[in-house]
């Protein structure tokens, strides 16, 4: 049998499917290049803006002839459109769907697939009901899955699933329910599974991942304990964690970023506006003031340290002054990174239901470029302050004709050489620089390979963009 996963959404959403493709592939399947070719299609959607479903209606609605040429094919329909109330109305909307399953809990589908094996073939012993979705059972007993497939250097690592906090904008707590972190030997675990498959870095994920561990009992950890427990890998070169929240960056967690080498100087933070009335609304539970300290704080530890940050745009009542200020912080503290988005409303959200829609469309879009024009121009001025230095780079991929990686602060590098530097570590002087990304000369690190490879990215994941 095989199989075929198109995945929309955030880096959460990425690791599912991931995870899901290893879950399969532990059942013996294999990956269709395409969803015609599979016994077994999976769709992971997002529902943090109606773009995202609108494409997820359109993907699932484009499979339905194929579903109903073919009954015996698995249509699985996944990720944060599925929960306890839109289910009854996807099941009617959706009836040649085979089964729905929640974001991070893709039990049902597996269940489903384990059941169509034996039926096929009832010798077939199926794996227990845990599937990779307890990547102890996997991961305790050393084994590599599909040792065949290339992986990529740099993994995500989902730490823990919800969010306890409301911001009144955001579905994801509705959709991903109350935070559950994993424990630490089992993402350790789970973590020396990637390190045997090729990974050299991962990045630790939660919608709010300061927060994890504080459900964990009998003993509560921390971010900090675990960043210490995945330090102690081999073969395991970096690691990084997000998304911050303003709320639950601790000291503690600074002080680890701080004091191990392998954790990565970058923080992502978001900010989401600049005035304290809007920043209300939202609930974001922090003020403007509140905001600066921390990066002020994280600067005076770690000066070289790299912030990047969230920005929503015409949130309900947001005043061209208000506006003004978010721009006015942005120019302030100077950020790496600003990624930035138009404010959409999402029905069953407190600001969807009850806050009229009341910016229109395109002074959004205007706020939206004029961010990005600031950054673009600050951005440009950090990165050329690089030009003539010489920065670390985990060579993470080939992209047209050159090397790609990153530096320990996050910025994409490109280098030309013949030697084959995937999943090294290289030294590069930076020759040139833009907003987005720095051009420069290898003069070290380590041993690279003799050739280039014949390297193809993980076909897992069928990215449709939002
Ligand atoms: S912190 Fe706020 S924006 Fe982030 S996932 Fe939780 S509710 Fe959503």
């Amino acid at each position: 049998m095989r199989y075929y996963i198109w995945t929309v959404g955030c880096q959460m959403n990425v690791a599912d499917s991931e995870r899901i493709g290893r879950a399969l592939q532990d059942r013996g399947l294999s990956e269709a290049p395409s969803a015609e070719q599979a016994d077994v299609i999976v769709l992971n959607t997002c529902s943090v803006r109606q773009a995202a479903e609108d494409k997820a209606y359109g993907k699932v609605g484009s499979l339905r002839p194929l579903k109903l040429a073919r009954p015996d094919l698995i249509l699985a329909f996944g990720g944060c459109m599925v929960a306890e109330d839109t289910l009854p109305m996807l099941r009617r909307r959706l009836p040649y769907v085979d089964v729905f399953f929640p974001p991070s809990e893709p039990q049902a589908l597996l269940d489903l697939v384990d059941q169509r094996m034996s039926e096929r073939d009832p010798t077939i012993d199926t794996p227990s009901s845990d599937g990779c979705l307890a990547p102890t059972v996997t991961a305790a007993s050393g084994a590599i899955v599909s040792p065949h497939r290339p992986f990529p250097v740099a993994r995500w690592l989902p730490v823990m699933t919800g969010c306890n906090r409301r911001c009144t904008y955001c579905i994801v707590p509705f959709r991903r329910g109350r935070e559950v972190s994993r424990p630490i030997p089992e993402l350790v675990a789970e973590a020396r599974r990637l390190v045997a498959e090729g990974a050299r870095e991962v990045t630790l994920l939660g919608q709010i991942v300061d927060r994890y561990g504080r459900d964990l009992r009998p003993e509560r950890r921390d971010l900090a304990d675990l960043l210490e427990a995945l330090s102690e890998i081999d073969g395991l070169v970096r690691i990084r964690f997000l998304t911050s929240h303003p709320r639950d960056f601790t000291d503690r967690i600074l002080d680890a970023v701080a004091r191990l080498p392998k954790v990565c100087e970058h923080i992502n933070i978001p900010v989401q506006a600049g005035d304290d009335a809007i920043l209300k609304a939202m609930w974001r539970g922090y003020t403007v003031d509140v905001y600066r300290r921390i990066v002020a704080r994280i600067r005076e530890r770690i000066p070289s340290c790299s912030i990047a940050t969230d920005i929503i745009v015409g949130f309900p009542g947001e005043t061209e002054e208000q506006f003004q200020r978010t721009l006015d912080l942005i120019e302030e503290i100077r950020f790496d990174v600003v990624h930035v988005a138009m404010y959409s409303p999402r029905p069953g959200t407190l600001a969807g239901d009850q806050m009229p829609d009341d910016v229109p469309r395109a002074v959004k879009k205007e706020r939206l470029h004029r961010v990005e024009a600031l950054q673009e121009r600050i951005s440009l001025e950090i990165n050329q302050a690089l030009i003539g230095t010489e920065q670390e780079i985990l060579v993470e991929d080939e992209e047209h004709g050159k090397w790609k990686g990153r530096t320990r602060t996050n910025k994409l590098v490109f280098f030309s050489d013949p030697r084959n530097w995937l999943g090294k570590l290289a030294v590069v002087r930076i020759d040139r620089a833009s907003p987005w990304s720095l051009q420069g000369t290898v003069v070290g690190g380590e041993e690279p390979g003799p050739a280039r490879p014949r390297w193809q990215p993980l076909p897992v994941l069928n990215l449709a963009r939002v």
